[in-house]
């Protein structure tokens, strides 16, 4: 999962359990992280993940314009793509006031 400019380096924030899948029949869940995601590794059955991780696009990967601060290892907020983008809170994290405002800031500039 690479951007041109953007890594994920040591997060694994999409594969904890916010996102609802299903990874090689194990179901994920609030509570119940992927049973396939290594702690600062990430999946370990890239090349073979389940449709599902495939089409998830991580926002703050794909948008430069997404402040760097907003990385969802660091913010607790995982953007989702579509029509409007969406933040989900991580499963479990809190995210302090000031992210939820350069959250707010970012989507602003869209409108
Ligand atoms: S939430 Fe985004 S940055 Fe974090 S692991 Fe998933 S795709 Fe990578
Ligand atoms: S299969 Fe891989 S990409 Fe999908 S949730 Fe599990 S660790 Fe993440």
């Amino acid at each position: 999962m690479t951007s041109r400019s953007r890594e994920c380096g040591g997060c694994t924030a999409c594969c904890g359990g916010t996102l609802l899948a299903k990874a090689k029949g194990h179901y994920i869940y609030p509570g119940k992280p992927c049973a396939f995601v290594a702690k600062d590794e990430g999946c370990t059955i890239h090349g073979d993940r389940p449709k599902l991780c495939r089409m998830f696009e991580c926002v703050w990967l794909s948008d430069p314009s997404v402040p760097d601060e907003l990385k969802p290892s660091n913010s607790n907020l995982i953007i989702v793509s579509g029509p409007a983008p969406v933040a989900l809170p991580v499963h479990g994290q809190q995210v302090s006031k000031d992210h939820q405002v350069m959250y707010d800031e970012w989507l602003a500039t869209r409108a």
